[in-house]
């Protein structure tokens, strides 16, 4: 693993910790809750306050990721939303990419080709 991977995979963890804190939260109805920060430094305890509908936005492309203000890595990352509490970031370094596509949980199984 070299390490664009090594630190793509790190953001995939707290991506899938988010994703079992944004199923209990809509259990519990809550509007708005703490999320992990998924930042690319895997010693960040940072909480990021975001509503689920706001965390939707960010999940429905697996190459955005919500972290902390100034938390991003010029690098591998750009941000491309600041919402004041959390800025949306997008990877563009390729093999970051390649990686958290591979790792995105919400992947659909590929759909059988029509026709
Ligand atoms: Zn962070």
């Amino acid at each position: 693993m070299n390490e664009h991977e090594r630190r793509a995979t790190t953001e995939a963890l707290f991506r899938d910790v988010n994703e079992r804190i944004a199923e209990s939260a809509e259990r519990f109805d809550a509007e708005e809750t703490d999320f992990e920060c998924e930042c690319a430094d895997p010693s960040c305890t940072h909480r990021v306050s975001a509503s689920l509908e706001e965390y939707e936005e960010v999940r429905e492309d697996p190459t955005t990721f919500l972290l902390i203000p100034g938390h991003e890595q010029g690098d591998i990352e750009r941000v491309v939303s600041r919402r004041g509490r959390f800025h949306v970031v997008e990877k563009f370094q390729a093999a970051v990419r390649r990686t958290v596509i591979r790792l995105n949980p919400r992947r659909r199984p590929t759909a059988p080709t029509e026709g």
